[in-house]
């Protein structure tokens, strides 16, 4: 095994994740935040603070993350 740990991937791949994240908000399952709907509750799954908004909780929503992996049989 030839040393594939020293290309330092981790950090930028994590930055990629974040950035993707973001960007498929719009198209997330999870309600918008709003004023009266703040993104301030952790999600019941994985425990990430500020995932849910409490209408997302009200339905039973866990963040995209969690979402994702389950959708691809995680
Ligand atoms: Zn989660």
């Amino acid at each position: 095994m030839p040393g594939y740990w020293d290309d330092c991937n981790d950090y930028r791949d994590e930055d990629e994740q974040n950035d993707r994240n973001m960007m498929f908000a719009g198209d997330s399952a999870l309600r918008a935040e709003s004023s009266t709907n703040p993104r301030n509750l952790p999600c019941p799954t994985c425990g990430e603070p500020h995932r849910l908004t409490p209408n997302d909780q009200a339905l039973g929503y866990q963040c995209d993350s969690c979402a994702d992996r389950e959708e691809f049989g995680g």
